[in-house]
């Protein structure tokens, strides 16, 4: 059996662009990067949620996302799911694979830093098929997380492995 085999690594889309701004230790206005690391602080009433950035000489600057309300003192917190569009991976040509007479790919997660759905994260990454086809496939079982069936809506954890049936 012709099998392609792929490494995922899932990680937040840093904001690629610098931002400027003045740096209280540099003294001076300079671009700050995003490090894509994200933060929660809590005071009691809110979560706030932030973004790290750092300039050229590794001076911090957090710049605040979003707050939540913690109506108890154990709040669950909203993760945000991470756009998948952006993701620095490969495209996966599934209709040059088929041709190629490739049946199976196997995707494995190496790390996942970020929340991706599963159906999603397809949908950016395989050539060929729309999302709608790839939920059905999800749903009929040609495409597997770790032998099993899985859920469009599953997100995706270090050491998973996608199976997807091509032929
Ligand atoms: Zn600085």
């Amino acid at each position: 059996m012709l099998v392609m085999e792929h490494t995922w690594v899932l990680t937040q889309t840093p904001c690629t662009l610098p931002v400027l701004r003045y740096c209280r230790s540099c003294g001076r206005t300079v671009p700050f990067f995003d490090t894509s690391i994200r933060r929660h602080n809590a005071n009691g009433k809110n979560i706030y949620r932030f973004a790290i950035y750092k300039c050229e000489r590794d001076h911090t600057w957090n710049e605040k996302l979003a707050i939540y309300k913690s109506f108890t003192e154990h709040v669950e917190v909203p993760e945000q799911e991470t756009m998948a569009e952006n993701l620095a991976l490969p495209v996966l040509p599934v209709l040059d694979y088929k041709e190629q007479g490739v049946q199976e790919v196997r995707i494995t997660i190496e790390s996942a830093d970020a929340r991706y759905r599963l159906d999603k994260l397809l949908a950016s990454r395989l050539d060929g098929w729309s999302r709608s086809q790839i939920v059905q496939k999800i749903k009929d079982g040609r495409i597997r997380v770790n032998q099993r069936e899985a859920k469009p809506s599953a997100i995706l954890s270090a050491s998973d492995v996608i199976v997807i049936v091509i032929g």
